[in-house]
Parts: C-alpha cells; sequence; structure tokens
C-alpha cells in the first residue's frame, strides 16, 4: 500500500541543509536511529504537528505498557527488509536456487510518543559523547601529521588517511570533511562500473558529511558548510538522490563510531546506501 509519506534522501538532505538546527534536533531526539532516519521521523513531525519525542513501533510501546490511540498513523522509516531473490526468474519452482539479499524499503511502523498513552513514559535517552580517536580506530583511518607547503590549505585525505593543518580555522570542520572524503569512497579508485563524479560534486558531497556531522555534534563550523553547500545549490544543482544517500550513510558511520555505546544492529537502524 503506497503511503503518504515517501521521503527521497535528497530531499531530506536539502532540509537539513536550508533549516538551520533541524539535524541538531534530529540527532538528539532520535540519535538511536540511523541520521537519515533522524531526519525523516523529525520532518514527518513538523509537518504532522507532533511533538517530536522518543519513537517505538507499536508492539515496543505495548511492551512499554503504552497503547498507539486509535486513529494515529504511523511515522515512515527505512528499514532493511531480507528478500529472497531466485537466480532465474522464469523458472520460480520451489527447488529453485534462491538468494537472500538486503534490500531497503519504507516502511510505516512507528510512532512518536505524542500519539500514545499510557501511565508512565519512558526516560529521555542521554546524548552520546563522541570521541575522535575511539572514532578513526573504528574506522581504520590514521591522522597522519600534516606537509602540505601551501599554508591555505586546510587539510587533505589520502587513502586511509587524513591530515589537518595545525593552522586549520575550523579544525573539527576540517577533520569531517577530510573523513568524509574516505568514507565516500573519494580517496580510492573509483570501481570500474562507476563514472568518476565530477570535483565540484566530490568537494560538496564531503562538506555536506562535515555539515551534518558539525550540526549533531554542535561543534563550531557548521554555518561555514551551510554556506558552501548552499552556495553548490544555488548554482542550480541539487545534490542528487545517490550522493544524498551517500552523505547520510557517511556521516552516520563517523557519528556511530566515536561513541562509547556499542553500535545498535537492530532494525531499523541501518539505512539504505
Ligand atoms: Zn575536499
Amino acid at each position: 500500500m503506497p503511503s503518504e509519506f515517501s521521503p527521497r534522501w535528497a530531499e531530506l538532505l536539502a532540509s537539513a541543509v536550508s533549516r538551520p538546527g533541524l539535524l541538531l534536533e534530529a540527532y538528539r531526539r532520535f540519535h538511536g536511529y540511523s541520521l537519515g532516519n533522524q531526519c525523516a521521523a523529525l520532518v514527518q513531525c513538523h509537518l504532522r504537528a507532533l511533538p517530536p519525542g522518543p519513537i517505538a513501533t507499536l508492539q515496543k510501546w505495548n511492551t512499554l505498557g503504552r497503547s498507539v490511540r486509535k486513529g494515529e498513523k504511523a511515522l515512515v522509516l527505512c528499514m532493511p527488509v531480507t528478500v529472497r531473490v531466485r537466480d532465474d526468474a522464469a523458472s520460480p519452482g520451489p527447488s529453485g536456487p534462491a538468494q537472500l539479499k538486503t534490500v531497503f524499503v519504507w516502511k510505516p511502523r512507528w510512532f512518536v510518543l505524542a500519539q500514545t498513552d499510557g501511565p508512565t513514559e519512558p526516560p529521555p535517552l542521554p546524548i552520546p559523547a563522541w570521541d575522535e580517536a575511539r572514532a578513526l580506530e573504528a574506522l581504520s583511518v590514521r591522522r597522519i601529521p600534516f606537509a602540505h607547503p601551501d599554508g591555505n590549505v586546510q587539510g587533505y585525505a589520502n587513502a586511509r588517511t587524513v591530515a589537518v593543518s595545525p593552522l586549520a580555522q575550523l579544525p573539527a570542520k576540517t577533520l569531517f570533511h577530510e573523513l568524509g572524503h574516505v568514507l565516500l569512497g573519494h580517496t580510492t579508485d573509483p570501481a570500474a562500473d562507476q563514472p568518476e563524479l565530477p570535483k565540484s560534486l566530490v568537494e560538496a558531497e564531503a562538506e555536506a558529511v562535515a555539515l551534518l556531522c558539525l550540526e549533531a555534534l554542535q561543534l563550531p563550523g557548521a554555518e561555514y558548510a551551510r554556506g558552501y553547500i548552499q552556495s553548490w545549490y544555488g548554482s542550480g544543482q541539487p545534490l542528487p538522490e545517490g550522493s544524498a544517500a551517500r552523505i547520510f550513510k557517511a556521516a552516520d558511520t563517523i557519528l556511530r563510531s566515536g561513541r562509547a555505546e556499542a553500535p545498535p544492529v537492530a532494525a531499523p537502524e541501518r539505512q539504505a546506501a
């Protein structure tokens, strides 16, 4: 059944870029979910004038002693679904070879606290702290000493190493930008079947990753990253859907990697890419 709200990553990213504070609120409210789902949940709360709060499935609310009010419509989030794919679609016999494949689909299954009734409220989630050393280790990225003769260069990335100039104006922004290049695959040769991205798109993607990370963690530099991406949008080139999906995934991976707690694995906390 088609859902009324069918988000596109490019639109969610455009919302996060054009509305300062949206990503921060989404991260604070919904950080147990993937960054893309955080944005999707918050945008839907805003669209329906629902106060953002804890979200859970109907079954989960029931186990927490709360019930979803009659007539409430579920929020749509992206979740992984395992499907069987036959090698030969022409012979769908029960004995035919089948492979399991994970696909990502939008499903209406989640309700926000304000859509539920019950005697107790769940305790607020603490905001997880982010640690650079932990993130770099989890990402298998090494920070190397800056060795570039040009004083205007803020940082660079190569393979799985990043360098940030000791004179960088916004060191956190530069670090996340360079980590963005690594996680987006810009520092490795593109696969044979993938076209090489234009340089301007490569830079906009890395800067968008920096923007999402800086805003989620409330670090300085987000407004500069925002200005850069808005000027890019202003040139009449909205970031394409594929880029937006990869940007959300890269920023989500960076944020998760630096957290103290073990990364959650249960659905729907993974995200399409
Ligand atoms: Zn760059």
